[in-house]
């Protein structure tokens, strides 16, 4: 029974699972991932109390009268020193995150002092007043609070928050194990010559790489279109992956072993056949805690089905939001189709859209060239378009 898009995709999230979180160094390893679980401050923010500005550390109290009078200076305190002391009338050179003094309540900041060796004149412009210029411990962050909860995807920005905090590990979704298998006789590498009738391989290094942009790293296999060789591929990636992908040989041609290779291997199917175009013929099924997906050859339609199906498999399984998407005006409307759902290649130039030629499943270079996929439900009307920015 053929499926329509939104039955497929409730379908695919329905047997997503979230992954378990593992224990990683915070860093380029947890960019983009989620958190597992919360994060609590063990430590304050700042530290300590520290300067704010290059300076001189002072008592407020020696003010107004030190403006009369330089104050002696009485060392200098530098950014990771041990904290100096000032009990007496008197002022501490200091750096931008120095320790505060003890017994110093105040910086003056540097444009408005003029020192010699050892004292130090404060221009009556600086109009010192107690807790100028000093950034107290637990201002920003105090013990206990919560920093950040699960599901909180790891940005640069976090990462430099929690390493400040002293994180060095921090428990994230686990990344998926993904098998990826390649079937086709006519492919051969890119970079090989070509016999009559033979193609270069597009599939591989495409899902390759969009599965790099999900933060997954993975070898394609090439398989030859022979039912043992698919059925013997797909029982070794069924082992120990928590996905599995195939691309080609999902339709009903002599040469498609992709679905009796499912069947001999024991994945229940899901769902195969959807109705959309491209990517009608996608194939998802399970096997104990693996999915599998049957990607159509064709490269638009490989291309597709993955952006629209794996990647949200890929996403659920990670704990990451879905792809945005936005509506956009369509410059002329699309053609609709009553019985099925288009995904057009799409240039997005603010908030209008304009539909690229060369529509067709095979075709790899409008997808290249555009920026956006367009869907367009069979009982969508009018000019406004559901978008996804690429
Ligand atoms: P299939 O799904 O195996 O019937 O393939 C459908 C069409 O996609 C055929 O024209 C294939 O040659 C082509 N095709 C299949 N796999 C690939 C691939 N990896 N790269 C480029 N084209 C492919
Ligand atoms: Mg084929």
């Amino acid at each position: 029974m053929i499926l329509d898009v939104k039955e497929a995709m409730r379908l695919v999230a329905k047997h997503s699972p979230l992954l378990e979180a593992e224990l990683e160094p915070l860093g380029p390893r947890t960019l983009g991932r989620a958190l597992g679980g919360a994060l609590v401050a063990g430590q304050p923010s700042p530290r300590w109390d520290v300067s704010a500005m290059d300076g001189y550390a002072v008592r407020s109290g020696d003010f107004p009268a030190a403006y009369a009078q330089a104050l002696p200076l009485h060392g200098t305190a530098l950014a990771g020193a041990r904290p100096l002391a000032l009990h007496d009338r008197g002022a501490v050179c200091i750096m931008t995150g120095a320790v505060i003094p003890t017994g110093a309540d105040a910086v003056v900041p540097k444009e408005f002092a003029r020192s010699s060796q050892d004292a130090v004149q404060i221009d009556p412009a600086a109009e010192v007043a107690k807790h100028d210029h000093i950034r107290f411990a637990g201002e920003e962050v105090q013990v206990g609070l919560t920093l950040a909860e699960a599901g909180t995807v790891l940005s640069s920005r976090w990462i430099g928050f929690l390493s400040g905090l002293g994180f060095s590990k921090v428990p994230v979704v686990r990344r998926p194990k993904v098998a990826l298998l390649i079937s086709g006789d006519e492919l051969r590498r890119p970079g090989t010559g070509l016999q009559p009738g033979q193609i270069h391989d597009s599939n591989g290094p495409m899902l390759q790489a969009a599965l790099a942009e999900e933060g997954i790293a993975c070898r394609a296999r090439r398989l030859r279109d022979s039912a043992p060789a698919v059925e013997s591929a797909l029982r070794r990636a069924l082992e120990g992956a928590d996905l599995v992908l195939l691309s080609g040989g999902v339709s009903v041609g002599d040469a498609d072993h992709s679905r009796e290779a499912f069947r001999k291997c024991g994945v229940e199917t899901l769902f195969w056949g959807v109705a959309q175009k491209p990517g009608k013929p996608l194939f998802f099924g399970s096997r104990g805690g693996t999915l599998v997906f049957g990607l159509p050859g064709n490269p638009a339609a490989a291309w597709v089905c993955f952006h629209q199906y794996v990647g949200r498999t890929l996403r659920i399984m990670q704990g990451l939001p879905e792809l945005p998407r936005r509506q956009a005006l369509a410059l002329k409307p699309p053609r609709r189709d009553e019985t099925k759902t288009l995904f057009l290649k799409a240039r997005l130039s603010g908030s209008e859209v304009r539909l690229l030629d060369g529509q067709q499943s095979h075709m790899l270079r409008s997808l290249a060239e555009a920026n956006a996929l367009a869907m367009v439900a069979p009982e969508e009307r009018g000019s406004l378009l559901e978008v996804f920015p690429l």
